[in-house]
């Protein structure tokens, strides 16, 4: 489903990420996790073709992430999403199909069934309003907007009350389990493996290890295996 080949991305000469190889299947949830500068939202951007690489391919269905189609079947949640604070969630969410030029009546039908999953249906607030937790639960919305097959998560529970967290995990959870494609990334290991089949674990560009996580636990046992973790 996703192929991430030699992936290398430079900021004036410096690699922020070197030589990533990863795939992910269709239908599953894969984690991409390290601590700060470590290359999980350069990663995640190649992926969601929003940044070209320096070198190597990502690829979607066998189709390059930059091409038009493959962007328009992804969902993006960068890890501050900008909102305009003055809007409510469904006039928010209304704005982002219009651009997808998603037909208004399976727009409002799509946009209604989200907001209900995610117990939004009620909030008329603008969002400028809103908690950090309510903000991200729209930006989450937002990324559904198109009914996309794959979904590339910066961070999605980061920064968030446990509540939230749990929620946002969970939520996750289900969008895989309707068939989607899930790429998230995350500064550690808690939370993860409710989620994950599979994670690669990056530090200053490089992927470390890469498996499923009861295979890192074995190889790297309960001690290294947890250094990750915070
Ligand atoms: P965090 O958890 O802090 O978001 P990250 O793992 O997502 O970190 P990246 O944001 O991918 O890491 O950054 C990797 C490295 O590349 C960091 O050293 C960062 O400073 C650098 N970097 C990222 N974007 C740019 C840019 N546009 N220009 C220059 N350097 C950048």
């Amino acid at each position: 489903m996703i192929e991430v080949r030699d992936l290398r991305k430079e900021y004036g000469g410096f690699a922020a990420v070197e030589g990533s190889t990863f795939s992910v299947d269709s239908g599953e949830v894969f984690g991409v996790i390290g601590p700060n500068g470590a290359g999980k939202t350069t990663t995640l951007k190649a992926i969601a073709g929003l940044l070209e690489p320096t070198s190597g391919t990502v690829a979607i269905n066998g189709e390059p992430a930059d091409s038009r189609e493959t962007r328009r079947r992804l969902g993006f949640l960068p890890e501050e999403s900008p909102l305009y604070e003055e809007m409510s969630p469904r006039s928010y969410l209304r704005f982002f199909a219009d651009l997808y030029d998603v037909p208004r009546e399976v727009a409002n039908q799509r946009i209604e069934n989200t907001l209900d999953r995610l117990e939004l249906a009620h909030r008329e607030r603008a969002l400028g309003d809103m908690s950090k937790g309510m903000k991200r639960k729209v930006a989450i919305a937002r990324s559904l907007v198109n009914d996309p097959d794959v979904l590339v998560y910066d961070e999605p529970a980061s920064g968030l009350d446990p509540l939230t967290t749990n929620y946002i995990i969970e939520f996750t959870k289900e969008l895989a389990e309707e068939g989607r494609t899930v790429v998230f990334s995350a500064h550690n290991l808690y939370h993860v493996e409710e989620v994950c089949d599979r994670v690669a674990i990056m530090n200053e560009g490089k992927i470390v290890t890469k498996g499923p996580l009861s295979e890192l636990r074995e190889t790297y046992g309960e001690t290294e295996y947890h250094v990750f973790t915070t």
